[in-house]
């Protein structure tokens, strides 16, 4: 595979992290702004280490002298319920995991381990962010207003 190849693959990565980035900020405002302090701080601490993904994914695309890509590759969502938030951002985080894995594959493959180290090590921190909202998804669908009462 040529290094187009593995370009593209950085900036699909890119493009997914500027997403959840947009989704988890959004999230994190719209919490704050209902009193979910304490879920909210965890949305923002989420939404930098997805900026952090991003700068080290645009610092591999220039390294190879590829252009990062500035624009997400969906449309957040807004005005969503905890429960809903956290089923979007299981999926963001399945889908991200569901794409490093093969990327990380298809790096080695092409011979460029530096790129496949990397998405090995954002896929270890997108699957402590799928553990995380699964726990907070699976507290509250058990445990419903008295979970939630603890996330303010
Ligand atoms: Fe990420
Ligand atoms: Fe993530």
């Amino acid at each position: 595979m040529a290094k187009k190849s593995v370009i593209d693959l950085l900036n699909d990565a890119r493009a997914r992290e500027l997403t959840a980035i947009t989704q988890y900020m959004e999230q994190h405002y719209e919490l704050e702004d209902q009193d979910f302090g304490k879920l909210a701080g965890e949305m923002k601490k989420i939404a930098i280490e997805e900026m952090k993904h991003a700068e080290a994914l645009a610092e591999r695309i220039l390294f190879l002298n590829g252009t990062p890509t500035s624009k997400p590759d969906a449309q957040i969502k807004k005005g969503q319920s905890i429960e809903q938030m956290l089923k979007t951002n299981l999926a963001l985080e399945a889908a991200a995991i569901k794409m490093y894995n093969a990327a990380a594959n298809a790096c080695a493959a092409a011979g460029d381990q530096i790129s496949k180290q990397l998405f090995e090590t954002l896929l270890g921190e997108e699957e402590a962010h799928w553990d995380f909202f699964d726990n907070t998804a699976s507290h509250v669908a058990k445990l419903g207003a008295a979970y939630l009462a603890t996330l303010t």
